[in-house]
């Protein structure tokens, strides 16, 4: 099912993201993790694409484990960074063949050991979704960045590029993660003055230890709010209280933004069925499989 029909539903929905194996050696557990996933009845779940391209193989077999073993729509993830535009034809022409119908097309970061763009790459992915569009009938959705993308100037540079991504044949967005919804409400106000017009899929993360939110913060410039930074900061060293209080925190940001007008959202899952499995439990009368 294309995703562009689930989120026109007027329905409150709930997708999982998840990411794919290294190695080949772990795709079985990874396939365990998609069947737990898949228990919880996610409307879909989308499967990330390894930064170098180099993994391609898993990032396809684990949406075809999503969709043709487990029946749950899937949506793969496509960068373009480290990869030829040959190599991309070939990743796009491998998820027709498996009836994957939802891309989110990406540029992925650029390398700091690389020249970049190289002449048979693509520099944006405006670019890629353009193409993708050219070579059959994907719902194609791309990335946003409710606090700026980390490269950008301005805000309202990056929102110029955002608008050339939806005129290239984006049919919806996904958002980085945030951690304090005023964010998101008045990236809406900028995004509709902007008539940008698809839907715009928040994208929570449930954080569940200190060391990963170090990470995120540094790596994609996300604010942590006070708030947030009081939890970290009491129950970083109880790994049990920190994972309990991570996800009261997310599930209280879904149910803001549920209650404001928001029917979809996305959890970045990292992996963790038992995390999502809680936060959906929270939702239990508010999202109904
Ligand atoms: P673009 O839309 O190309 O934008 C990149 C930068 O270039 C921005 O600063 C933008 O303002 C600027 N820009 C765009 N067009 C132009 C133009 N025409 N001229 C000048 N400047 C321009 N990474 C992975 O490796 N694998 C994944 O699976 C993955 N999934 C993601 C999912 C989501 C929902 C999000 C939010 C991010 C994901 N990322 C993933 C990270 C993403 O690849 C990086 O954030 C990357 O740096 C930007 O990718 P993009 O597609 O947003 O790039």
């Amino acid at each position: 099912m294309r995703i562009s029909e689930i989120l026109a539903k007027d329905t409150v929905g709930i997708s999982c993201e998840l990411f794919p194996p290294k190695f080949g050696s772990q795709l079985a557990n990874v396939k365990e993790t998609v069947r737990e996933m898949a228990e919880l009845k996610p409307t879909y779940m989308s499967i990330t694409y390894g930064a170098t391209g180099g993994t391609s193989e898993y990032t396809i077999d684990i949406a075809n484990e999503i969709q043709n073993v487990n029946h749950i729509p899937a949506l793969a993830h496509l960068t373009c960074v480290s990869s030829t535009k040959e190599k991309v034809h070939s990743v796009i022409e491998q998820l027709k063949q498996s009836g994957i119908e939802n891309i989110l097309a990406l540029r992925g970061d650029i390398p700091t050991d690389a020249d970049f763009p190289l002449p048979n790459q693509y520099q944006y992915a405006s670019e890629l979704i353009y193409d993708i569009k050219q070579q059959g009938e994907f719902c194609i959705g791309a990335a946003c960045y409710p606090e700026g993308h980390p490269e950008a100037d301005s805000m309202e540079e990056d929102l110029n590029y955002l608008k050339e991504k939806v005129e290239a044949g984006c049919g919806f967005l996904t958002t980085q993660m945030f951690f304090d919804n005023s964010i998101y409400y008045n990236f809406m106000y900028k995004v509709l003055k902007k008539k940008i017009s698809v839907p715009v899929v928040p994208g929570i993360m449930p954080v569940t230890n200190a060391s990963q939110i170090k990470r995120i913060v540094s790596l994609s410039g996300t604010m942590a709010p006070p708030r947030f930074k009081a939890i970290v900061d009491r129950f970083a060293d109880s790994p049990a209280a920190m994972r309990q209080a991570g996800i009261a925190y997310a599930t209280e940001q879904i149910i803001d933004l549920i209650a404001n007008g928001v029917n979809h959202v996305h959890i970045y899952t990292m992996n963790k069925p038992d995390v999502a499995g809680e936060i959906l439990r929270n939702l239990s009368e508010i999202y109904i499989r």
